[in-house]
């Protein structure tokens, strides 16, 4: 039984092995006494990366595919996942994880549907508090946008959300033709490990607004895309005339306790 790639699902299936098996070493989480932390791979597919996130055997893999055929492969050909009930047929972004993984999901790992990744970071801050640590693999250009540093022009609202809460390493590149169909665009894998914040040190649904809005015109100075919010004090006067792709975080939660 083959899966044929489906298109509108993003279905590129990775085929070399050696970068199925650098992907899931990359995974660096240090378990407590006792623990088997459970690692969620989104869209395994066919079970590339899979069969090698099995051999770590310390961890407690559970998948979720949302293409149907893919997840019949996978009952075939993964029998230890199918006996256990850890390979969940559906979509990761409808999916209510708290409910399918009660024991929590603190490792996520994948090479991501292209075309959903951002959204799959949104969810993924939704659980910020059960999620510390996800390696995966993504377009080269999200990757990069996600883990560069303020003063570039990928650095954006994903970064500035990503950041705030996580530590983001670049790992390294993989060409498109290390792909079944190859993508149309280069890939890269990165890791992002919580970091301490528990909450920002500021109004954290403001803080949310500002960053959204300002880059909703990121070509604008803070004086302009802003202006409603600023009162003219003192501690917002060096960023008037700044951009939104200058600010690090800390910036932007000054910023917002400049504003509430
Ligand atoms: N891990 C495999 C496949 C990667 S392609 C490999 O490396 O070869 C991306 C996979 O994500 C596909 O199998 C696709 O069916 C699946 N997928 C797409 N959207 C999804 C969603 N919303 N939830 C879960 N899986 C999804």
């Amino acid at each position: 039984m083959d899966v044929k790639p489906k298109k509108n699902l993003g279905q590129h299936f990775l085929t070399d092995l050696n970068i199925a098996k650098r992907i899931a070493d990359s995974i660096d989480y240090q378990a407590g006494e006792g623990e088997k932390p459970v690692c969620l791979e989104i869209g395994p597919g066919t079970g590339v990366l899979t069969q090698f996130l099995l051999q770590r055997k310390e961890l407690d893999l559970n998948v979720i595919e949302i293409d149907r055929e893919s997840v019949e492969y996978l009952c075939a050909n993964f029998p230890t996942l199918y006996n256990e009930n850890r390979i969940i047929g559906g979509d990761f972004l409808q999916a209510n994880l708290n409910e399918l993984l009660p024991k929590g999901f603190p490792i996520i790992c994948g090479n991501f549907p292209y075309n959903i990744s951002s959204q799959i970071f949104f969810k993924i801050l939704d659980h910020k508090d059960e999620v510390s640590q996800v390696v995966c693999m993504l377009q080269r250009e999200v990757a990069v946008r996600i883990a560069n540093k303020p003063g570039t022009k990928e650095y954006g609202i994903l970064s500035v959300f990503l950041q705030a809460y996580y530590d983001i390493e670049y790992l390294f590149g993989v060409d498109s033709s290390k792909f079944n169909p190859p993508p149309k665009v280069q890939s890269a894998v990165i890791r992002l490990k919580r970091n301490g914040m528990k909450v920002l040190p500021c109004d954290e649904a403001l803080f949310r607004r500002i960053v959204k809005e300002s880059f909703g015109m990121r070509r604008k100075m803070l004086r302009n895309s802003l202006g409603k919010y600023l009162n003219g004090s003192a501690a917002q006067e060096r960023f008037l005339t700044l951009r939104p792709e200058q600010l690090s975080v800390d910036d932007f939660v000054e910023l917002t306790n400049s504003i509430s």
